[in-house]
């Protein structure tokens, strides 16, 4: 079933406020089995909210639209509605009372003009709003459903809850379809050759449905399944999740709320392993990663500014103090002989800056009985990036070592 998303409001196009809306709803139809097909946004314009509706209406089965049911001139989704739907505004005395009750409850006289919220196309389905003053309502179009709910998140998120999903799931017969969906976690390949591995299982007409969810370093690849029952949706899943896995091999790190830091705590007490760490340009990322994994395995830290920090040591083991290969497996050895830990990590790097950001020249080693393992990157961003990605690199360089 196809859905739209219609936000309304001239400060979203502003850009005075942020369309939390959008994603709520996209998220919750998702959820109950929707394909979101397009979010528009569009400003309190009578012709524009026409125009962007009615051909919402052509394209899709469900339309939700937010906002502009408030008591104002601007306030125009009614109007709007009715006009497309071609019957009347009528008043609802019940919404009216609701309305009323909101301003007692809340201390105050209702001024004149919210009676104007009252008022819903002839033939629609009345919400009202129990937490705020303005009403929603429902109104079959050429058995399409136009859904119109007000643009306060809090309200929304209430009543779609509380009156639009049950209606929904009637509607639309949703309780014959079980979803089901899972999250396979990904990283040391890039978004776009996840994209170019899998892009064949990602058609979004197919049940399941295969999506990718980018975020630097950490790549979520999200299958979701409708069935008859729970079984039927997961075996659906597990068909897609296999030839996923069989394709992206040893970059899948997990599943659903899995993290790295969570899965090489989990190989380090698999072995009876403990681990000692040197860290530079990631400014203290990957230690604060595994302090806040319960039961991590973590003997020892060093955080250092500078690889300089490091000369005498070096010198004594005849490394030159440059931040390259060599220098982070001697400084894993020597965190693993002086913490007492059976694996060492070293992650270095001098950051250089740049014009507008920094650039990184970057090594990590990993050393210890029958563990071993080393990466190298360059890489220009901005600080925060350049710390996140280089404590994942190192935990995934762990990782690898460790499998
Ligand atoms: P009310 O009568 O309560 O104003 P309404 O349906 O007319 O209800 P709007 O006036 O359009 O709602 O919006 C009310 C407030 O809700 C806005 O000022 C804004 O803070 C918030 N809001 C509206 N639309 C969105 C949206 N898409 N995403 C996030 N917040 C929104």
């Amino acid at each position: 079933m196809n859905c739209e998303i219609v936000t309304i409001g001239s400060e979203l196009l502003r850009g005075q406020i942020t369309d939390t809306n959008a994603t709520y709803l996209a998220q919750n139809l998702n959820a109950i089995g929707f394909n979101v097909s397009l979010h528009t946004s569009v400003g309190d314009d009578f012709d524009q909210m026409k125009q962007v509706i009615s051909e919402a209406v052509t394209r899709s089965d469900l339309i939700i639209a937010t906002g502009g049911l408030g008591p104002t001139e601007d306030d125009l989704t009614r109007e709007v509605i009715a006009d497309l739907a071609g019957a009347p505004l009528v008043f609802k005395q019940e919404l009216m009372d609701q309305i009323e009750s909101i301003f007692t409850i809340r201390g105050y006289r209702m001024p004149g003009s919210n009676r104007k919220q009252a008022f819903i196309p002839e033939g629609a389905i009345p919400i009202s709003n129990d937490i705020g003053t303005a009403p929603g309502f429902m109104v079959t179009r050429k058995s399409k459903l136009l859904v119109a709910l007000p643009g306060v998140p809090k309200e929304l998120a209430y009543l779609f809850h509380k009156e639009v999903v049950p209606y929904l799931k009637k509607h639309f017969h949703l309780d014959r379809q079980l979803i089901s969906s899972k999250v396979l976690r990904i990283t040391g390949l890039g978004e776009s050759k996840v994209d170019t591995l899998i892009r064949d299982l990602m058609n979004p007409h197919t049940n399941p449905r295969v999506g990718i969810l980018a975020s630097p370093g950490d790549i979520r690849v999200v299958i979701t399944a409708s069935g008859k029952d729970r079984e039927e949706a997961s075996s659906r899943i597990k068909q897609v999740e296999e030839q996923i896995t069989a394709r992206l091999g040893n970059a899948v790190y997990g599943s659903d709320e899995d993290t790295l830091e969570g899965v090489v705590t989990h190989l380090l007490k698999a072995r009876g392993a403990s681990l000692g760490i040197v860290e530079t340009f990631t400014g203290g990322e990957l230690t604060a990663r595994l302090q806040k994994t319960p039961s991590s395995p973590l003997v020892q830290s060093i955080i250092a500014n500078e690889i300089s920090r490091f000369h005498s040591l070096l010198e004594t083991e005849r490394v030159p103090p440059a931040s390259d290969g060599e220098t982070a497996r001697v400084l894993a050895n020597m965190i693993r002989g002086s913490c007492g830990s059976s694996i060492g990590l070293a992650v270095v790097g001098v950051l250089k800056e740049m014009e507008k950001d920094y650039q990184v020249d970057a090594h990590v080693a990993v050393t210890g009985e029958r563990v071993n393992g080393s990466y190298s990157w360059k890489m220009g961003a901005d600080l925060p990036t350049l710390q996140v990605r280089g404590a994942i690199i190192a935990l995934n360089t762990l990782r690898l070592a460790l499998i």
